[in-house]
């Protein structure tokens, strides 16, 4: 291995950005670029609202490695937590509801139970929280990364620390072979690098309204979710539009989507409306964090975290640098 290696990021979403700072700190000599043709604002990861709640069907390859990424992923967001820079990172603890009129299942979540402190059955006095007719309830200790201060943070630390972060299209990993070592952190963007069927966008649209009253973060039924952040801006939600990659607004979602949120909070309707967000996950079972040899090029692939991919980066970007220290470091020549 070189004294200092050429190492290629693509992707400067919250994947990119922590699989980079997150190879610095393992290989503090490493030349590192990050290319990537959208920057914090304009990434899916910005659009998210960043909480901490793993859908049951976020899937690494075997269930052994899915609680690894994510007890590493809440560890990470806990250390942050302890810090003074937290809240200037985007990282809030937060506590919320799940509630059902319909299904006791949804309330639960086997990733969950056996992560955060707390996972309890809601009372019968919090039930009376959710819509009318709620039946089934749980409460759950999390916490909520907002990516708007995350993303640039993170790339502060990069470049602070030598690294480039340079705007560009990569069309084919050939044209990074005089890099040592690229990691491929493109989301979406990797179903045409690497020809991967099996990553599909899932369409999700949001409300960002400002609401400072809104305390917990609140999921209901048919997808519906009311989360606040910081700054007492509040994010509606949700569609999920499988293999749909239309980025456009659509007023029939806002509408449904505000409806259901009011069911829960009806002061909602009187928030004053900041954006409306539109964004591809990107969703693949499983999520793909696994080192390639492409004609000759060190490659290891970490995307395809679908709805989960903020709350995820930590757990599955300790996962690529260790396969990338590793690749790195040997020898290997022909096809893995
Ligand atoms: C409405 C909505 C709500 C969400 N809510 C949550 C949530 O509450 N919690 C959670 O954990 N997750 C949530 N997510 C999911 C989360 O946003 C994604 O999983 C995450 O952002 C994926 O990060 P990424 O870095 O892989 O992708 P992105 O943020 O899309 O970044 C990809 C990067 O790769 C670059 N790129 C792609 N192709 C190329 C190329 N060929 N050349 C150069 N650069 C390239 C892009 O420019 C970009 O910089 C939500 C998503 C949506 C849409």
């Amino acid at each position: 291995m070189r004294d200092q290696p050429n190492i290629a990021v693509i992707g400067a979403g919250v994947i990119g950005t922590t699989v980079a700072k997150l190879f610095q700190d393992q290989l503090r000599n490493a030349n590192i670029t990050v290319i990537a043709d959208k920057y914090s604002a304009d990434t899916t990861s910005d659009i998210a609202a960043g909480i901490f709640r793993p859908g049951t069907s976020f899937k690494g390859p075997t269930m052994e490695i899915t609680k690894k990424w994510l007890k590493d992923s809440w560890q990470f967001w806990q250390d942050i937590l302890k810090t003074p820079d937290a809240e200037q990172m985007g990282v809030m603890p937060l506590g919320s509801y799940i509630f059902s009129k319909e299904n006791y299942h949804v309330t639960r979540n086997h990733l969950m139970e056996d992560l955060v402190p707390i996972y309890r059955p809601a009372t019968k006095e919090e039930l009376k929280m959710g819509p009318e007719g709620t039946k089934f309830g749980s409460y759950f200790s999390t916490l909520k990364v907002e990516c708007e201060r995350y993303l640039p943070w993170m790339g502060k630390i990069i470049v602070e620390r030598g690294g480039k972060m340079t705007r560009g299209k990569v069309d084919s990993f050939a044209s990074l072979s005089n890099y040592d070592l690229v990691f491929n952190c493109a989301g979406l963007g990797a179903r045409h690098l690497c020809n991967d069927h099996d990553l599909v966008p899932i369409r999700g649209q949001v409300i960002k309204v400002k609401a400072p009253w809104v305390k917990y973060a609140l999921y209901g039924d048919y997808d519906t979710y009311i989360i606040p952040g910081l700054n007492g801006v509040v994010t509606l939600g949700g569609v999920r539009g499988y293999d749909s990659y239309n980025l456009n607004y659509c007023k029939y979602d806002a509408a449904a989507i505000l409806e259901r949120c009011c069911e829960f909070l009806p002061n909602l309707k009187n928030a004053e409306v900041i954006a409306h967000r539109v964004g591809l996950r990107p969703h693949r079972l499983p999520v793909r964090v696994e080192p390639e040899l492409i004609d000759g090029l060190k490659v290891v692939h970490c995307y395809g975290h679908g709805g989960y991919g903020v709350m995820t980066a930590p757990g599955t970007a300790i996962n690529a640098v260790e396969l990338g220290v590793n690749f790195l470091r040997s020898n290997v020549k022909n096809k893995l």
